[in-house]
C-alpha cells in the first residue's frame, strides 16, 4: 500500500496529467498514478543506477513497463520540452528540490503544475515558487511513522495571491505556509511545538558552551524562540 505521504502527493495530480516524477527511487508514485488510472503514462527520472534498477524491478512486476518510462539522468534533464504538464519532486530536502528546479528551469516551459514534498527546508521551496511566478494553490501536512511531512501544489499564476495577509512578513509566511496557517490542524500545531522544543534544546546547548563567537547565534535563536511562541499563541 502506498504511504500516506505519497498518497498526498498523488492526490494533487490532476486526472489525465502527463507526469514526470523526478527522483522516483522505487517508482511507487508512478505505479500508483497508473494503477489508479490518474495518468496514462509517467516518466520516472533517477540520477542513481541503484534506485533505477529497483524502479525497473517494481515496474516490471506490476506490468506497467509500457506506461512508465524510466530514465537515468540528473533532475529535469530527463524530460524533453513539451513532454509533461506536471512535475512531482518528493522525499528530498527543499534545498535539493530548488537546485533541481533551478538547474532545469528551461525544461519547465510546458509544465503547468508542480507538486513538491520537501522533507526539510520547506521555506526554501515556497520561496522558490514565489520568486519564479508559481502560485501556491494547496498545502497538506501529515504525520506518518512519527514524521511530519508537507506537500505543496503550485500552478502558473499569481505567485503573490496566497500571501496577501500582512499578519506576518513574507519570509515568515514562507516558513509558516499560508494554507497550513489558516487551517491550523493538530499536526501543524504539533510541528510548531516540536520546532519550539528543537530551538529550545539548541539554545540551551549554546548557553552551556558560553563562547562569545556564538553570542550572535544565541541571540538569533532567542528571537526565533520568541517568534515560535508568538506563532503558538495564535493557535491556542
Ligand atoms: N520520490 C521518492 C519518494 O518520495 O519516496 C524517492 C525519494 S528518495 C529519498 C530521493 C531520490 O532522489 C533518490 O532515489 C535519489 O537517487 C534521487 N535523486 C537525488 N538527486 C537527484 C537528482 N538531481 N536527479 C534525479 N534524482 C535524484
Amino acid at each position: 500500500e502506498l504511504s500516506q505521504r505519497l498518497t498526498a502527493v498523488a492526490r494533487y495530480v490532476k486526472p489525465g496529467s502527463k507526469v514526470a516524477d523526478i527522483g522516483s527511487d522505487h517508482a511507487f508514485l508512478p505505479i500508483h498514478l497508473i494503477q489508479s488510472g490518474k495518468s496514462a503514462s509517467v516518466i520516472a527520472g533517477e540520477v542513481n543506477r541503484g534506485p533505477l534498477e529497483m524502479a525497473r524491478k517494481n515496474v516490471d512486476q506490476t506490468g506497467f513497463s509500457k506506461q512508465i518510462e524510466l530514465r537515468l539522468g540528473d533532475g529535469l534533464s530527463v524530460i524533453e520540452d513539451g513532454e509533461v504538464d506536471t512535475v512531482c519532486i518528493s522525499g528530498m530536502g527543499g534545498t535539493l528540490i530548488t537546485s533541481i528546479l533551478d538547474a532545469g528551469i528551461e525544461r519547465l516551459s510546458s509544465v503547468q503544475q508542480l507538486v513538491l514534498q520537501p522533507n526539510v527546508a520547506e521555506k526554501q521551496a515556497r520561496k522558490w515558487l514565489y520568486d519564479h511566478g508559481w502560485e501556491l494553490v494547496g498545502e497538506t501536512i501529515l504525520k506518518e511513522e512519527g514524521i511530519i511531512y508537507e506537500v505543496f501544489s503550485a500552478v502558473r499564476g499569481n505567485a503573490k495571491a496566497p500571501y496577501q495577509s500582512q499578519q506576518w512578513p513574507l519570509e515568515q509566511w514562507f516558513e509558516l505556509g499560508p494554507f497550513l496557517w489558516s487551517e491550523k490542524s493538530p499536526i501543524y500545531k504539533e510541528k510548531w511545538e516540536r520546532e519550539w522544543g528543537n530551538t529550545k534544546r539548541v539554545l540551551s546547548d549554546l548557553k552551556r558552551a558560553k563562547s562569545t563567537e556564538i553570542e550572535t547565534k544565541r541571540m538569533e535563536l532567542e528571537d526565533r524562540l520568541k517568534w515560535i511562541e508568538e506563532v503558538l499563541t495564535c493557535m491556542q
